[in-house]
C-alpha cells in the first residue's frame, strides 16, 4: 500500500516535472528573440512601375533580389488556403510543426525503395528550410523539425499559413503565390481558376520538375491526383488549359535610369511602412515621350560620334506639377563600352555658362534692371596670373546692357556682376535653388569663377532650378511618384508629408525665390533672339515659339548643356563623355541644343507668349545707354521697368552734340581706356578728359573677395584699376591709411593683399584725395 502510494506520488512528481519543463522550455523559446522568424515580415516587394497612363515600365524584384508580393491573411482566398493544406500538410492544425504519422510512412516507404522518395515536410517544416535554409539528409531533417517546433511555440497556424504562402520559392526567382500568380498568369490570385491555383500548389514541390513551361504532363499528373484526392471532380480540359496559360513572366525594362531613380528613393526617402507596403508604382513619365526623345538622344549621338562624343542625359518637367515626363540617363543603357548603366542626370560637371541666369536673376533681386550698363573690357581679379576672364568669342564690347550680357552670355559682365553681389551671397542663393553640389568639394570651394561655371553641377539641379522660371518664381523639387498603392490601399496620390520620412518632407516643400518681375524679364531676356547675336550670331532656334534657351559648355569642351524652357515645360539636356574625354570640334557643342529643341519640338506647347506682370511697364530707351533717349540717340529699344522707378531713368548722357553741331558719343569715365583702345574715342571727349579726376575701376565698393587657401600667398591679391586721363602723369594710392605709394599710367597694380578689411583711397598728381572704397578678403 504505502510503496505504492510512493510509487503513485513520485510518477505524478515525475509527471509535474515534465510538464514544467516543456512549459518553462516553450517559455524561453517563446521570449527568445529570432532574428529570421521576426525579421521576415520586413522584407519589401516586387513593385510593378507603370508610365502617367498605366503603361508597364518594369516589374521589379524586391530588395532581396526575389519577385514577391505581401499579402496578409485575411487577404488571401480561403480556396487556396485549403488547397494547399490538402496538397501539402493534411493534418497542418493538428500537429507541432512535424506530422509522426507522415514520417513513419514516409520512414517506411524509403525502407522499403531503398532510396528517399518521400520528404514528408509539413507546412511549418518547409518554412522553417525558408528561414534556415540546411543540408539535406538526416541531421537536416532534425534540424528543420526544431526549428519547426520553435515557430510553433512562437506562432500562430495563421502567421504559419501566411508566412509560408508568401515566401515559398516558385522558381525563376520568384517566392510566394501571390507572386507567383503574377509570373505566371500575369494576374491577381484572386483572378485565378480552381485549376490555376492547383496549378501553383504544385510548383513549390520541385519548382523544376514541376515547370509547367516544360513538364506539361508531369504537372497535368500531379494535379489531376490532387484534385482527385480533394473531391474527386476533375474537367481536363480546364486543366489542359490552366497549364497552358502559363506565360513567361514580362521582361520589360522601359526607363531603366528612371526606375533605378525611384527604386532608390522608395528605399531612402519613403517612410519604412511606405517601402515596405508597396507594390505598384504610377510613376510621371510618359511613356510614349521618353520613348521618343530616347530615339532623338540615340540618333543624333550616333550622328556626333566623330567629334568624341558618346553620352547625353536629359530630364523633360511639367513645370505647374514638377512632375519628371522623360528622364534619360545615358545613350544606351545596355551599352557597355560608353558605360550606359551609369546615370548622367546624376553626375556632377562643370555647368558652363548656364548658372549665369541666376546670378542675374539675383541682380534684378537687388536693384539692378536690364537697362543697367555692365562693363565688358578686360578685369583684372585675384591676382594678374590668376584671374582673367574672357568672353566666349575672345572680343570685348565696352558697356553692355544687362539684357545683351545675359542673353549674350558674355562672361566678363557675368564676372563684375558676381564681385558686385558678393559670392557667398550668390553660393547661399544658388543653395537656396538646390544647387548642393556647389559645395560638396570642401577642398575646391568657388570662388570669382562659379559665375563661369567653375563648379559643379547636376544635370537634375540645374533642370529643378530651371524650371522656377516657369513656375512664376516658386521652386519644386521635382518628383516621379505620381500615384502609389500599397498591400492595403488602393492608389492613392504621392504625398511627401505623408510618404516621406520627416527629416526628407522639407525637401520638397515649395517656395518662392523669385517675384514675378524678375521671373518676366530672365524669361524674357533668355527668349530674345535678338540680344542674343553678340554672342553667338543670329539664332536659327524657335522661331515660331517662344522658348528661353540657355547653353553652357565648360572648358576644354568637356561638358555642353543645354536647357530649353517654355511656360509649361523645361527640357534639360547634357552632352558628354562619361570617362572624361572632351569633345572634339565646336559642331559638337550644339549637340545638347538640337535634342533640346527637338524634344520641344514634340512637346504640346501652347501659343506661349508670356505677358510681363502689371508692377512692369515697357519704356522706349537708348540701346548705347540704356537711358531715356534724347533726340541724338542713334538706336532705340524697348525695356521693361518697375513702374515704381520708371520715372527716374535719367535722360541719355551719352549722345551729345558737339562745338560743331555734331553728334558724338561720351563714354563714362570707366570706359574711357577701352574707347580709346578701339579707336571710338571722339575728339571732343579727348579735350572733355584732359583733366578728369581719378577713378577706381576695381575693386569696388563694397566687395567682398575670397581668399583661396589653396594658392600660394604671392598670388593672392586683386590688380587696382583705375581710370584717369590727366597726359599719364603719375597717381597716388594708400591702402588702409599707410603712405601714399605712386601708381603709373596705365595706372594698373596687383597689390598682395590677406583676410583683412581694407580701405584703398585714390590721389591726383596733386596728391589731393580723389576717391576712397572698402572692400574686403574672407
Ligand atoms: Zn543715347
Amino acid at each position: 500500500m504505502k510503496i505504492s502510494k510512493i510509487f503513485k506520488n513520485k510518477i505524478a512528481f515525475t509527471i509535474l516535472i515534465i510538464l514544467f519543463s516543456i512549459f518553462l522550455i516553450n517559455f524561453i523559446v517563446y521570449i527568445i528573440p529570432d532574428e529570421k522568424i521576426d525579421g521576415i515580415e520586413y522584407y519589401s516587394n516586387s513593385v510593378k512601375y507603370y508610365d502617367r497612363n498605366g503603361v508597364l515600365l518594369r516589374y521589379a524584384p524586391s530588395e532581396t533580389g526575389e519577385w514577391k508580393l505581401f499579402l496578409p491573411y485575411d487577404k488571401i482566398p480561403k480556396k487556396l488556403i485549403s488547397s494547399i493544406i490538402q496538397a501539402e500538410d493534411k493534418r497542418f492544425y493538428w500537429h507541432f510543426g512535424f506530422d509522426l504519422i507522415s514520417i513513419a510512412r514516409s520512414l517506411a516507404q524509403n525502407i522499403k525503395e531503398k532510396k528517399i522518395v518521400s520528404g514528408s515536410s509539413t507546412l511549418t517544416m518547409q518554412l522553417a528550410r525558408i528561414l534556415y535554409p540546411h543540408k539535406a539528409g538526416i541531421p537536416g531533417k532534425i534540424y528543420e523539425i526544431l526549428r519547426a517546433t520553435q515557430i510553433e511555440i512562437k506562432k500562430s497556424k495563421k502567421w504559419i499559413l501566411e508566412k509560408y504562402i508568401n515566401n515559398v520559392p516558385f522558381g525563376y526567382n520568384s517566392a510566394g503565390f501571390p507572386a507567383a500568380s503574377y509570373c505566371y498568369y500575369d494576374k491577381s490570385i484572386n483572378e485565378l481558376s480552381e485549376e490555376e491555383i492547383a496549378v501553383l500548389c504544385i510548383i513549390p514541390r520541385a519548382p523544376t520538375k514541376y515547370n509547367p513551361f516544360k513538364n506539361r504532363e508531369v504537372v497535368f499528373n500531379a494535379v489531376k491526383r490532387l484534385l482527385l484526392n480533394s473531391d474527386g471532380k476533375i474537367d481536363e480540359r480546364k486543366l489542359y488549359a490552366a497549364i497552358d496559360g502559363v506565360k513567361e513572366r514580362t521582361t520589360k525594362f522601359d526607363s531603366p535610369h528612371f526606375i533605378n531613380l525611384l527604386q532608390n528613393e522608395l528605399k531612402t526617402k519613403f517612410n519604412r511602412d511606405v517601402y515596405k507596403k508597396t507594390v505598384e508604382i504610377k510613376t510621371t513619365i510618359d511613356n510614349r515621350l521618353q520613348k521618343s526623345a530616347e530615339n532623338i538622344v540615340e540618333s543624333l549621338v550616333d550622328k556626333y560620334k566623330n567629334n568624341r562624343l558618346t553620352n547625353a542625359s536629359v530630364i523633360v518637367l511639367d513645370n505647374k506639377s514638377g512632375e519628371i515626363l522623360a528622364y534619360i540617363g545615358s545613350k544606351d543603357f545596355f551599352q557597355e563600352d560608353i558605360s550606359g548603366q551609369i546615370d548622367g542626370t546624376k553626375i556632377k560637371n562643370q555647368p558652363g555658362s548656364t548658372l549665369k541666369p541666376f546670378l542675374y536673376a539675383l541682380a534684378l533681386e537687388n536693384g539692378f534692371t536690364p537697362a543697367t550698363i555692365l562693363p565688358d573690357f578686360e578685369l583684372n581679379l585675384g591676382g594678374e596670373e590668376n584671374y582673367k576672364p574672357k568672353n566666349y568669342n575672345l572680343r570685348t564690347n565696352g558697356p553692355v546692357r544687362f539684357r545683351v550680357a545675359l542673353a549674350s552670355s558674355l562672361n566678363i559682365p557675368a564676372v563684375y556682376l558676381l564681385n558686385r553681389l558678393g559670392v557667398k551671397n550668390f553660393i547661399n542663393h544658388l543653395l537656396s535653388l538646390n544647387f548642393l553640389s556647389i559645395i560638396e568639394n570642401k577642398e575646391d570651394y568657388p570662388g570669382i569663377g562659379l559665375a563661369l561655371g567653375n563648379s559643379e553641377v547636376k544635370l537634375t539641379e540645374l533642370a529643378d532650378a530651371y524650371s522656377v522660371f516657369g513656375r512664376d518664381g516658386v521652386f519644386k523639387k521635382s518628383t516621379g511618384f505620381k500615384e502609389i498603392k500599397t498591400i492595403d490601399s488602393g492608389f492613392t496620390k504621392f504625398d511627401p508629408e505623408s510618404h516621406i520620412q520627416k527629416k526628407f518632407v522639407k525637401e520638397y516643400r515649395p517656395k518662392t525665390i523669385y517675384d514675378s518681375k524678375t521671373v518676366f524679364i530672365i524669361f524674357d531676356i533668355l527668349s530674345d533672339n535678338k540680344s542674343r547675336s553678340l554672342g553667338f550670331g543670329a539664332s536659327q532656334f524657335f522661331i515660331d515659339k517662344k522658348v528661353a534657351v540657355k547653353t553652357g559648355t565648360s572648358s576644354q569642351f568637356g561638358n555642353i548643356w543645354a536647357i530649353c524652357l517654355s511656360k509649361e515645360f523645361t527640357v534639360a539636356v547634357w552632352g558628354g563623355n562619361f570617362n572624361g574625354n572632351t569633345v572634339r570640334g565646336v559642331p559638337g557643342a550644339s549637340l545638347p541644343l538640337e535634342i533640346a529643341s527637338k524634344i520641344i519640338d514634340i512637346l504640346p506647347i501652347q501659343k506661349n507668349e508670356i505677358s510681363p506682370p502689371p508692377e512692369l511697364t515697357a519704356i522706349r530707351i537708348c540701346s548705347l545707354s540704356g537711358m531715356r533717349p534724347n533726340g541724338l540717340c542713334a538706336s532705340l529699344t524697348t525695356e521693361y521697368f518697375d513702374k515704381t522707378i520708371s520715372g527716374n531713368i535719367p535722360i541719355c548722357t551719352y549722345h551729345k552734340v558737339g562745338k560743331n553741331n555734331d553728334a558724338y558719343v561720351s563714354f563714362p569715365v570707366e570706359f574711357v581706356h577701352w574707347a580709346k583702345s578701339r579707336g571710338l574715342l571722339s575728339a571732343y571727349q579727348e579735350n572733355e578728359m584732359e583733366n578728369s579726376a581719378p577713378k577706381i575701376l576695381f575693386p569696388t565698393d563694397g566687395s567682398v573677395f575670397f581668399y583661396d587657401p589653396g594658392e600660394s600667398a604671392s598670388k593672392q591679391g586683386l590688380t587696382i584699376t583705375v581710370s584717369c586721363k590727366n597726359g599719364g602723369k603719375p597717381l597716388y594710392y594708400s591702402l588702409n591709411n599707410e603712405g601714399l605709394i605712386k601708381l603709373d599710367y596705365p595706372y594698373k597694380k596687383f597689390i598682395q593683399l590677406s583676410k583683412n578689411e581694407y580701405r584703398l583711397r585714390i590721389y591726383d598728381n596733386d596728391k589731393n584725395l580723389a576717391e576712397t572704397v572698402n572692400f574686403s578678403v574672407k
